[in-house]
């Protein structure tokens, strides 16, 4: 019998009995390598996520409806803990997604460039906010060599098939002393220990989980050395894919039962959060930025974020 394919994308590990099956009963299949403890969907099981396409028009729709200085403020915090390192310069954004991320780095003082795949998202992205970014994948696009002060991937990483190939080759974008800011869903974090196999995070488009040592040890791998880890919890997450689902199956009286939710969906629901009047929006924002850090500070959450620097030999 032909072996399944299986392979660690973080320490080469390939022999089939050197993995262990974890959480049995997600919705996913995943597995742990047992070399370096790096978690994944493995490469025999993966669907095929067609992310040309990703995003349709309703989705569109109702992310043009969204609140944009919700979005500016969200963005300000991320800006602000980049700037503890780099104070302006030349960032790189890969799968800048709808573009509110690299939008809000332009207006804080850096000089943006970066990628994404879906066509939807990047129409919106250059039409709608005016940035200059490609359209393609990663992996295939010529880039600028040494000339990156901070490359960033917010909620990307999980989702490549390649990891290493990607940090190695921003590694090569960066400047001797850039730095790259990566948030990606933290398996052995805090929300991941409680939820196990009901984690939401756990996706077919997930097939990277990484830990804080699995995330360490990819980035010394691909040329960086790690300043620091801080803890992340969306909270627009938290409301979209654990609130909006506990509702829908309340009033669906749907039990345990999976209830489908479109992208539109979520983002409407999400909208009527933020489209309220603005003395209260201000309150609501102050609010989240103080739970948000209080959150990361106690280190309950389910993401990671990690800054690195570009080591040089
Ligand atoms: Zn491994």
């Amino acid at each position: 019998m032909k072996e399944k394919n299986i392979f660690c994308e973080i320490c080469s590990e390939d022999k089939i009995d050197n993995f262990t099956e974890i959480l049995p009963n997600a919705k996913v299949k995943l597995v742990k390598c047992n070399s370096c403890g790096f978690v994944f969907i493995p490469q025999h099981s993966r669907e095929k996520i067609e992310y040309n396409n990703y995003r349709d028009e309703e989705v569109l729709k109702s992310v043009r409806a969204a609140n944009n200085y919700v979005r500016f403020r969200r963005h300000k915090l991320r800006i602000k803990l980049i700037k503890k390192f780099k104070k302006s310069g030349n960032l790189y954004d890969i799968g800048v997604g709808w573009g509110h991320f690299a939008n809000t780095a332009e207006k804080l003082g850096f000089d943006v460039d970066g990628i994404e795949i879906s066509e939807t998202m990047h129409h919106y992205a250059t039409n709608d906010l005016n940035l200059k970014i490609d359209r393609g994948s990663f992996y295939e696009i010529p880039v600028k060599e040494n000339f990156y002060d901070v490359i960033t991937l917010w909620d990307v990483l999980e989702h490549l098939e390649r990891p290493l190939e990607v940090l190695k080759k921003a590694n090569r974008m960066l400047k001797d002393d850039g730095i790259i800011v990566i948030q990606v869903p933290q398996i052995d974090s805090k929300v991941a220990k409680i939820q196990k196999e009901k984690w939401p995070m756990l996706s077919v488009e997930h097939l990277n989980y990484f830990s804080k040592s699995t995330i360490k040890f990819g980035l010394e791998k691909s040329g960086f050395k790690v300043l620091k880890f801080k803890t992340s919890y969306e909270l627009k997450l938290f409301l979209m894919f654990t609130v909006l689902p506990l509702l829908k199956r309340k009033k669906q009286k749907a039990t345990d039962k999976e209830v489908s939710i479109s992208g539109s969906e979520r983002q409407n629901f999400f909208n009527k959060f933020t489209n309220i009047p603005k003395p209260l929006l201000l309150l609501g924002l102050f609010a989240h930025d103080v739970a948000y850090n209080f959150l990361s500070c106690i280190n309950f959450g389910e993401e990671i974020i990690v800054i690195a620097r570009k080591q040089t030999v």
